[in-house]
């Protein structure tokens, strides 16, 4: 299955590094939001990214401009209507993920492939909600998607290998590698490293240290390039609550309970980086 033209939904930290990956291996990308200033933001990143890359001679700036040329605004799903791929990153909720889909369904040519990048949820219930679960697939990307080279792929319980194929090849000129692993809550990745990022949270919910010090000790004595609370902000504070409660509820099993400092600071708004504020400030 040839691949050229490709939608991707959500223009936030996944979507648009998503959006840039693809257009730097030549596709055509439209990054699809539900407001301008969304999809804006998520060009501003973009741009800024290729920017470092022409600064540290990576990339010359003509180079620069045919990437960004290959990125066009959507904000409209009906977009959809001529893509051979659609990689979704939208928020990290079951029933919204399964109200794109039923409309991606209606709206996208009988070929085109529907990748999710969700980080937790269960692929084959996300193809449920479509007519062709055989054509739905996980595609995880990690965070930052331009830096980061795992891309885990998650065959749903009807994908077909054809699609499985044409996924793992894409992810290949992407530059990424592929690891395949199979359908359950948090695949591998945030199987193992979400409940060490709550079990952090708990630490510090606990006084056992502050955030600067349990940081610390995971950087220092576990060789970790960053802290689990400074990661938990990266990722978005959100979003490990959204994957705790994907383990908790998909494993039925206590040991996944998110933190309650964790749910305070959602509460609050304090999401992390992308809002200026959850264990540590950004400004
Ligand atoms: P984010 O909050 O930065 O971005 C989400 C974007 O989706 C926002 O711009 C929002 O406006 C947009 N959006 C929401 N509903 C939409 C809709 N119906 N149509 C179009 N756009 C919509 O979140 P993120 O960190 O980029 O995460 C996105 C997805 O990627 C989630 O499923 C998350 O679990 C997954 N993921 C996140 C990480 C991470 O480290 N943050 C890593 C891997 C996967």
């Amino acid at each position: 299955m040839v691949i050229q033209k490709i939608l991707i939904i959500g223009a936030g930290q996944m979507g648009s590094g998503i959006a840039q990956v693809c257009a730097q291996a030549g596709f055509d990308v439209k990054l699809n939001d539900m407001k301008e200033e969304f999809f804006n933001r998520g060009l501003t990143t973009i741009t800024k990214n290729l920017s470092r890359n022409v600064e540290k001679g990576r990339m010359t700036e003509d180079e620069k401009l045919q990437v960004l040329s290959r990125i066009t605004k959507s904000l409209d799903l009906n977009d959809a209507s001529d893509v051979d791929l659609v990689i979704e990153a939208a928020v990290e909720n079951m029933e919204i993920k399964q109200k794109i889909f039923k409309q991606l369904d209606e709206i996208t040519p009988k070929h085109t492939i529907l990748a999710t990048n969700t980080s937790s949820l269960p692929i084959t219930e996300i193809a449920a909600a479509t007519n062709r679960p055989e054509l739905v697939i996980g595609m995880h990307f990690m965070n930052p998607v331009p830096v980061m080279k795992l891309v885990e792929i998650i065959r749903g319980l009807a994908t077909t290998d054809d699609v499985y194929t044409s996924i793992e090849e894409m992810t290949k000129k992407l530059g990424k590698v592929p690891v395949e692993v199979n359908d359950f809550p948090g695949f591998v990745s945030n199987r193992i490293l979400m409940p060490m990022i709550n079990e952090a949270i708990y630490t510090l919910y606990e006084g056992v240290a502050t955030k600067e010090a349990i940081d610390d000790v995971m950087k220092l004595g576990m060789n970790h390039p960053m802290g689990p609370l400074q990661l938990a902000d990266f990722i978005g504070l959100d979003t490990c609550l959204y994957i705790m409660e994907v383990l908790h509820d998909g494993f039925g099993d206590s040991k996944y309970r998110p933190c309650p400092l964790l749910r305070k600071y959602v509460k609050a708004g304090w999401l992390g980086k992308k809002t200026g504020r959850g264990f540590y400030e950004y400004v």
